[in-house]
């Protein structure tokens, strides 16, 4: 079963805009007296508050506090969901922490005026009917659907952009089967491809192909730099800070999109021509807390393409497979050889076989090569996928 989100603009009146502000707000509230409850519990007297516990509360919560009832109940109890999650994610770093992975937990914090801004109608409350979306307690709301609907909705989330776009994605289900993926036998070498993801160029391919960010991107992110240090300069609270802070917001807005756009060419792009595709598994959680503007985009941007090159291989039925980055940068791809290497160092030499490649392609070498390893000796069988043949793995070693 898969699930997707299909993502529409919807344009509120006045009124309803005012009515969905309101509601956000309402959640937000909720969402930090549900906190400060739990945090308050656990100082006095060191106990837990359950999600259950506070769902139980809603009905005496409303009773305090009637306005509540402008909001649809079961998008109140996500909002108790939502806390639990950030909660249980806490706890799993602490656990983390005790392991001696580094991480430092940050206790789940209290939602800011701008750091609220979604709604989750987990089951119903909505309806899509006559190209217009009709919600409980807001009433009928123009939409754009500009694609159609394949699929059992599941859920809906409204979403407040910082540019004050609102937008309905709604959780669908698929429920049709997969095709299934080529054997690999059968696949031919120019339909392999293993890719190394780099800050100098976006992409790198074993076939010595290199795809780098466009340029309007590059331009784009430049912009953002410097405008980000001009909004930093500004006085918090004051006029101009609230200014820039919105056109901050476009030009994030902006480089989104153009970013999604050319990620979702690329990916395509690479599903459509080849049928077997090897990537480097990324470390999440290693990254993100990069203070470098440049390399916190590049890892977003990563992340996102992975994303996207493995829902695109599951629904057009080829091979996408991640294997562990460790390594695959200074093994030599022509005889195995591990050739230590700094990243300022471009160009892989190999003292033993006398390779002298890209470090880049070398990379991607190494990873397809692993990702071809990997599929014939683990137990991918299980899927109904035979042993790739030896020749193959010579194949990718020789190449
Ligand atoms: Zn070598």
């Amino acid at each position: 079963m898969l699930i997707r989100t299909y993502k529409y603009r919807i344009y509120p009146t006045k009124t309803q805009q005012t009515l969905l502000e309101k509601q956000l707000c309402l959640c937000r509230w909720l969402y930090n007296h549900c906190l400060e409850q739990r945090r308050n519990a656990y100082e006095k007297d060191k106990t837990k508050i359950s999600c259950y516990d506070q769902i139980k509360e809603i009905p005496k919560l409303k009773k305090e506090r009637p306005e509540l009832n402008q909001v649809y109940s079961q998008t109140l109890q996500d909002v108790i969901r939502r806390l639990d999650k950030a909660f249980q994610n806490f706890f799993k770093r602490v656990e983390e922490s005790k392991n001696g992975k580094k991480q430092k937990p940050g206790y789940p914090r209290f939602k800011g005026k701008y750091r609220y801004d979604s709604m989750v109608y987990p089951q119903s409350g909505f309806e899509l009917k006559n190209n217009k979306l009709n919600l409980s307690k807001i009433g009928s709301l123009k939409i754009k659907l500009h694609r159609e609907i394949k699929g059992n909705i599941k859920a809906l989330i409204i979403r407040r952009t910082n540019t004050n776009k609102w937008f309905a994605c709604f959780a669908v289900e698929i429920n049709q089967e997969l095709p299934v993926k080529p054997n690999i036998k059968n696949i031919k070498d120019k339909n392999i491809l293993g890719i190394d993801l780099g800050l100098d160029n976006f992409l790198t391919t074993d076939k010595e192909e290199k795809i780098d960010n466009p340029r309007y991107l590059k331009e784009t992110e430049e912009k953002l730099a410097r405008v980000q240090r001009w909004h930093s300069r500004k006085k918090l609270k004051s006029k101009n800070r609230n200014k820039s802070r919105i056109k901050l917001a476009r030009l994030h807005e902006k480089i989104t999109n153009q970013r999604l756009d050319f990620l979702h060419k690329l990916s395509h792009k690479l599903v459509s021509n080849f049928q077997f595709i090897a990537f480097e598994q990324l470390n999440i959680k290693g990254m993100s807390k990069n203070k470098y503007l440049s390399r916190s985009i590049a890892d977003a941007s990563w992340a996102r393409f992975l994303q996207m090159l493995i829902y695109k291989a599951e629904e057009a039925g080829i091979w996408a497979i991640g294997v562990n980055p460790k390594n695959t940068s200074q093994i030599c791809s022509g005889c195995g050889n591990i050739v230590e290497k700094t990243l300022a160092t471009r160009i892989h030499k190999c003292p033993k076989c006398g390779l002298r490649i890209d470090r880049d392609i070398n990379a991607a070498r190494n990873i397809l090569n692993l990702a071809l390893n990997t599929l014939g000796t683990r137990g991918i069988n299980a899927c109904g996928v035979e042993g790739i043949p030896l020749t193959l793995k010579q194949e990718a070693l020789r190449r």
